[in-house]
């Protein structure tokens, strides 16, 4: 595979790791990094907080090399760099600022300085969004925001389901403007929400206004997630209308319409609604093909045009989804060193319509690692015993042996020393919750799964 620049090896790079690691474990740590430079040996990735940085660092860097050396024929060391300069966007449209992680609710984790923009992916250009009659309205609204900011549509606002284009939009607008010498802001509500909160807490409620005021275009995502939050609402209540009455251009994206964001104030609400309101709806079957063929392009992969059928005519959802179905194919071809054909990525695909494509996972290997993590053994699981930890243990074994495996609910109550299905479905259901709630429970899964995953670097994909 030919890969010349260090953000397209570590896009073929991705692709790779994306089938060799847990989903969760990819989704979270190395989706969203970029590559930022290579100097002599190594290869400096961007990635958006500490956290994901030291984890990388401390616990893929083995798997990640591996793959990145295997691709680019020579010995490479990776280095992951939290991107911030606080300067604006640069010219590769990498960014610019610390990006905060995201706060669950308003109590906002110290931090030292006020962040700019957060980073804009170099990918997320106009010239790469594929425009389709499900995405056309979105797209010509936000082409006018970035071109005539302020003057035409103020504010444009973006809805969607996941995975359809709204955050790449906000970035290809940010580019644009960026491009044109303008300051602009992008930022996650949860980022908004973090610094708004920890700027009042530290006195610096000035400096967050004017950091934001000086803006000449504020492109803000994920705006449900203010729900709930009504101090930091009244935050962006006020720096909307500062920046509205200059004529600045704001851009926001939901995942519903303004009028459907009932947990957010009434006045937010109708400044919302002030500017243009455009959805995007999935794409249709041409359109995703356009997407699947471009992206094939980019990567540098000769894909024949019957295989971006069989992914486009079957994966309807997200285009997220798709750009993960045509990695798994590719990076199956190269993994097996074979061409892709209409078979090989028929056996890629096999058996997950859609889902993350694995190696299936032995209940008992699961069971293991499991206990291993929670110092208990299987047979301890599978038993009586009631006390809290292994209690914990058995119900994360049941909702990762529901992920995981291909078992039902009443085989893995069997496993699980017989019990019935509806105790699976509750612990199932219980640690989803958690998952959501608890970053510690968040860990424990995500550790799971890469003990599972581990193994698989390195051995054949077929
Ligand atoms: P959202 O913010 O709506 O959840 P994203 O903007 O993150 O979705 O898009 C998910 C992925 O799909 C991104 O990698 C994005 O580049 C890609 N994508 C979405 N729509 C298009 C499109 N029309 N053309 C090309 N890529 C797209
Ligand atoms: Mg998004």
């Amino acid at each position: 595979m030919s890969t010349s620049t260090p953000q397209q090896l570590w896009i073929a790079a991705l692709g790779e790791l994306q089938v060799r690691l847990a989903r969760p474990v990819f989704d979270t740590f190395l989706k969203d990094t970029i590559a930022l430079h290579a100097e002599g040996s190594c290869l400096v990735v961007g990635t958006e907080s500490p956290f994901v940085a030291e984890y990388l660092e401390k616990r893929l860097s083995g798997a990640i090399e591996h793959t990145v050396e295997g691709l680019a024929h020579r010995p490479l060391e990776v280095r992951f760099q939290v991107t911030s300069d606080g300067a604006p966007t640069d010219r590769d449209g990498h960014a610019a600022a610390e990006a905060q992680a995201p706060a669950a609710n308003e109590v906002a984790p110290t931090q030292p300085s006020a962040p700019a923009s957060a980073p804009l992916n170099g990918r997320y250009s106009f010239d790469s969004f594929v425009v389709g009659s499900s995405n056309e309205l979105a797209n010509a609204a936000a082409v006018a925001a970035a071109s005539s900011p302020g003057l035409k549509y103020n504010p444009v606002f973006l809805y969607s389901g996941v995975g359809l284009g709204k955050t790449h939009l906000l970035h290809a607008v940010g580019h644009q403007m960026a491009g044109n010498g303008m300051r602009v802001l992008y930022v996650s509500s949860d980022q908004f929400t973090t610094e708004f909160v920890g700027s009042i807490r530290e006195g610096r409620a000035q400096q967050f206004r004017a950091k934001y005021q000086g803006a000449d275009a504020l492109l803000i995502d994920d705006v449900q997630l203010l729900s709930g939050k009504e101090r930091t609402q009244e935050g962006l209540f006020n720096i909307f209308n500062e920046l509205h009455s200059r004529n600045r251009q704001i851009v926001i994206a939901a995942d519903r319409p303004p009028k459907a964001l009932t947990t957010l104030e009434d006045r937010l609400r109708s400044r919302f609604e002030w500017g243009l309101i455009a959805d995007i709806q999935p794409p249709d079957v041409e359109t995703r093909l356009a997407i699947l063929r471009a992206k094939a392009d980019r990567m540098g992969f000769n894909v024949p045009d019957e295989v971006l059928e069989i992914i486009g005519r079957r994966i309807i959802g997200s285009v997220r989804e798709l750009e993960g179905q045509l990695n798994r194919v590719v990076a199956h071809a190269d993994l097996t060193g074979q061409p892709v054909t209409v078979e090989l990525a028929a056996r890629a695909m096999a058996g997950q319509g859609g889902g993350p494509d694995r190696e299936p996972v032995g209940a008992e290997a699961l069971l293991s690692a499991v206990a291993q993590l929670y110092r208990t053994n299987a047979e301890a699981m599978k038993g009586r015993r009631r006390d809290r930890p292994t209690t914990h243990a058995r119900h994360v074994a049941m909702y990762l042996l529901r992920e995981e495996t291909r078992h039902s609910l009443s085989e893995i109550g069997r496993l699980l020393g017989g019990r019935d299905h509806s105790t699976v479905h509750h612990a199932c259901e219980k640690i989803e919750t958690q998952i959501n709630i608890d970053p510690a429970v968040c860990r424990e899964v995500i550790s799971v799964r890469e003990a599972l995953a581990q193994p698989a670097t390195g051995r054949s994909a077929t």
